[in-house]
Formats: C-alpha cells, sequence, structure tokens
C-alpha cells in the first residue's frame, strides 16, 4: 500500500485497502477558522442538538485567522461565535485573538494595519500554527474546514480539506467516510540549486500535470531529494497538492519530522505518541514521475491558474503593479528571510506587502539580527510594507479594507497558492504565483525576475 493507503487503513480498523473504497475512518484532528467555523458549529448543532458535545474536546482546535484585521462587523462577529462555542464545549485549543474569554472581537481601524491588535494566544493562520503549535503528528488524520489542510501532509498525516457538513458530522462523530484516492508518485531526486526553493518544485509539478492533473489523487513525494528539504520546503509542496486538484499530499517522515513535532509537542504540551507510517515496497501508483530537483529553475505560475508555468527568466517582459509576500505557503520564517536576502540593501520599485504567518515569524523577523540590524527593519528599509496582523489578508482577498487586497485590477507577484481569477480581490486583476526569492526580485525592478540576477548565481 502507498502511504495514504496505510494511514487510511489504520484509521480504519482494516489490514488493506484499495483505491476506490468507501471507508469510514477515526479522524485524530479536526481544525476550523472563522469562515466555516460558525457553518460547522450550525450544522453541529442542527444535527446532534443544541446541548450536544463535541466527540473530542482535544482533538479540535480552532484558530480565527481569515478575515480578523477588518471593521467588517460580520467578520469580526464570526470570531465571538467561535469563542462562545469554544467556552459552552470548554475547548482547549481555541486561539483566540483577544485574550478576554467573555470578550468580543473588534478591529479598531483608526490604530492602522500596521501595529498588532490581537493578544498572547492568538496564532495566525491556521495551516502554519497547527505546525507551530504542536497539532501535527505523522501518521495521523487530519481534517480541516480548508483546502489548505493538505499542507500537514508535511508531516506524514493523511490531512484533507472537508465541507462544513462533513465537519459538523466529525465534530459530533469523530468519524467520516472517505473514498480511499489512487496515488500519484513524485520521485524526488538531486538538491536544489542556490536562487531555487520548494515553491518552484510545486510549481513545476503542477506545470507538469495541470491545475486538475491530481483531481482525487494523492500526491506522494519520495525518493533522496526529500532528505534535502526542510520542512518548510515539505509545508510548502504539501499546501499545494490541492492547487492540482488532489485529496492530499504526503511525504514520509523521518528524522527532519520527528524533530520538528517532537520540539513542538515539548513546547506546547500537546498530545504525546504518534506512529509515523513507513514506505512499503509493494506500492501501486496511478502514476509516477521522477523529479530532478537539481535542474529546477526559478518558476511563475502565470495568471489565470496554479498550472500555467513559465520560467521566471522567460518572462521579463510582464510588468506588474504589486507584490506580496505572506499565507501559510510562503509566509513562513524562511520564506520572509529568503526574501530578505533579495531586498537587502535595496528599495522596492513597487507596491510591496509582507504578511507574517504567524506571530512567531513576527516575532523572530524582529530578533533575527543581520549586520546589526534586525530582518523587519530590513524589509522595512527595503520599502516592503510589513504588518504585524499576522493572518490570511490578502490572499484570500477578504473584506475591501483587507491589508493588502487589490480593490482595483492589478498585476501582482505573490508568494501566496492560488491565482484563480479574483482570488486576492479585484476579479479583474492577475495574480503570478512564484517563490519568495522570485517575488523580491520582481518588486525590485517591478517586473517578473529572476532572483538569480541578485544572488549572483549564473541563471
Ligand atoms: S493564507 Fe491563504 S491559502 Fe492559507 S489558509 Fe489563509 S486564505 Fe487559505
Amino acid at each position: 500500500m502507498t502511504l495514504t493507503e496505510k494511514i487510511l487503513a489504520r484509521a480504519s480498523g482494516r489490514t488493506h485497502v484499495a483505491p476506490g473504497d468507501n471507508i469510514w475512518v477515526n479522524a485524530d484532528v479536526l481544525l476550523t477558522h472563522d469562515v466555516c467555523g460558525p457553518g460547522t458549529i450550525g450544522v453541529f448543532k442542527r444535527e446532534f442538538g443544541q446541548a450536544a458535545k463535541v466527540w473530542a474536546k482535544d482533538r479540535i482546535v480552532i484558530i480565527p485567522d481569515h478575515y480578523i484585521f477588518t471593521a467588517d462587523s460580520m467578520s469580526n462577529r464570526n470570531v465571538d461565535i467561535l469563542r462562545e462555542f469554544s467556552r459552552e464545549q470548554g475547548l482547549p485549543y481555541f486561539y483566540d485573538v483577544i485574550d478576554d474569554p467573555n470578550g468580543a472581537w473588534q478591529f479598531d481601524a483608526a490604530q492602522g494595519q500596521f501595529k498588532k491588535q490581537y493578544g498572547k494566544n492568538f496564532a495566525g493562520v491556521c495551516h502554519t500554527a497547527m505546525a507551530e503549535r504542536g497539532h501535527v503528528r505523522p501518521g495521523e488524520i487530519l481534517f480541516g474546514t480548508d483546502s489548505h489542510t493538505c499542507m500537514g501532509g508535511a508531516f506524514n498525516m493523511f490531512a484533507t480539506g472537508i465541507g462544513n457538513t462533513d465537519a459538523g458530522f466529525v465534530m459530533g462523530t469523530g468519524k467520516l467516510l472517505v473514498k480511499v484516492p489512487e496515488t500519484m508518485r513524485f520521485y524526488l531526486e538531486g538538491a536544489l540549486a542556490p536562487g531555487v526553493m520548494a515553491k518552484d518544485v510545486i510549481l513545476h509539478v503542477i506545470g507538469m500535470i495541470g491545475f486538475d492533473g491530481a483531481t482525487y489523487r494523492a500526491m506522494q513525494y519520495e525518493g533522496p531529494g526529500v532528505a534535502s528539504l526542510t520542512i518548510d520546503d515539505r509545508m510548502t509542496i504539501a499546501n499545494m497538492a490541492i492547487e492540482a486538484g488532489a485529496k492530499n499530499g504526503i511525504f514520509p517522515a523521518d528524522k527532519i519530522t520527528f524533530d520538528y513535532v517532537d520540539a513542538r509537542i515539548a513546547a506546547n504540551g500537546t498530545r504525546k505518541g504518534y506512529t509515523p507510517t513507513e514506505i512499503d515496497a509493494d506500492q501501486k501508483f496511478v502514476y509516477d514521475a521522477k523529479v530532478d530537483l537539481s535542474a529546477l529553475e526559478p518558476t511563475v505560475a502565470m495568471h489565470p491558474n496554479p498550472g500555467n508555468r513559465a520560467l521566471a527568466k522567460e518572462l521579463g517582459n510582464v510588468e506588474l503593479d504589486r507584490a506580496y509576500v505572506g499565507s501559510c505557503t510562503g509566509g513562513k520564517l524562511s520564506d520572509f528571510l529568503a526574501f530578505a536576502e533579495i531586498v537587502q540593501g535595496h528599495t522596492v520599485k513597487i507596491d510591496t506587502f509582507g504578511v507574517p504567518a504567524t506571530p512567531h515569524v513576527v516575532d523572530e523577523l524582529k530578533a533575527t539580527q543581520w549586520d546589526g540590524k534586525s530582518v523587519w527593519t530590513i524589509l522595512e528599509d527595503a520599502g516592503v510594507q510589513m504588518t504585524e496582523n499576522a493572518s490570511c489578508a490578502a490572499c484570500l482577498g477578504g473584506p475591501v479594507d483587507t491589508f493588502g487586497r487589490m480593490n482595483k485590477p492589478l498585476k501582482c507577484i505573490s508568494a501566496t497558492n492560488r491565482n484563480f481569477p479574483g482570488r486576492m480581490g479585484h476579479k479583474d486583476s492577475q495574480v503570478f504565483l512564484a517563490s519568495p526569492y522570485t517575488v523580491a526580485a520582481s518588486a525590485l525592478t517591478g517586473r517578473i525576475t529572476d532572483p538569480r540576477e541578485y544572488l549572483a548565481v549564473a541563471a
């Protein structure tokens, strides 16, 4: 069996499953956020009763992150619904925006978008926060009411997005009916060349198969190249499985995985113990491709979909209005450090927005010093508009006052993960997806730029 099949078999109490089997599985963790949480809670209460209790208090993680730093009252209210439900159910893993469990959330627009307006428990973007806060464990099943829940596959989990109705059912029972997906294998060889990032890997892969090329399939990464990828790299790659239509993306677990997971469990006091899934000798794949990491170059997914692939060096004629670095995919610490490596000592030529994925990333960027200056200051000195309000921000457009949102038809290069029309705001805007390196280099020139021009690496 493949990694996905083995996890699903174990979670269903069977010794063997095959693609196409419909099986009931036991969930290990359920994630929801401010956009889908209220709907999920509504389904749960409607189907199980107003006084019903969730299946397991410590298996539900609620992270407000999407439409947070906005004066839109309906969005603010969604956070209050999550707080009321978490209080009523006694849920230990609700990462509130504010500290008062009896309070109400209201964004204060008068304070502006740049200075932080959250309390000590706020976690930031859910998928990045799930890892940081010790909620990912190899071999387990994570369901989340968000399509990029598949990011958990970086940790050898079966992690997938589900709708509010399914989530309401999981909330009440801890179970879900799942059709076992076929598996596509991407056998990674070599190591990334300077100037090339994990984002380039996944944009290359989606370009190979198309934005619907993995529909309801598992994308399994293995091979000697995996060892050269950091956890952040694997998170970027697993995150974008859904951009090829996949049910999930998954990596084997190794020492890099265990070290990361164990440290986060210890730091956060979350549930200990897990059983990783190892690669079998007798796997069957519906598709099998080799990817030589060392041959990859800075890659871009052009408007209007994540499979519309080109090399950055071929797109120098594409003029840009805006650059954006942030999101679960592109707002991790390593993403900002890569971005800063390029812009350090330069000035951006176009409007450039930086939104760290989590408060932890904000703190680390302020604490990390390069030549006596914090990386945060280096970014600001380069002209990047950096907000401390870690969240999804303009990755998903959001209400009109959302930081970095495109409110008119602009061309933006972005380190985010999705570029279908209207994704970052105005329906006639255009989004080009790229690595933080490529976004940074393009921000400096105002046109799509191969970052190796700034890294003194031969293109
Ligand atoms: S950062 Fe973007 S892709 Fe990630 S969870 Fe938020 S809206 Fe979704």
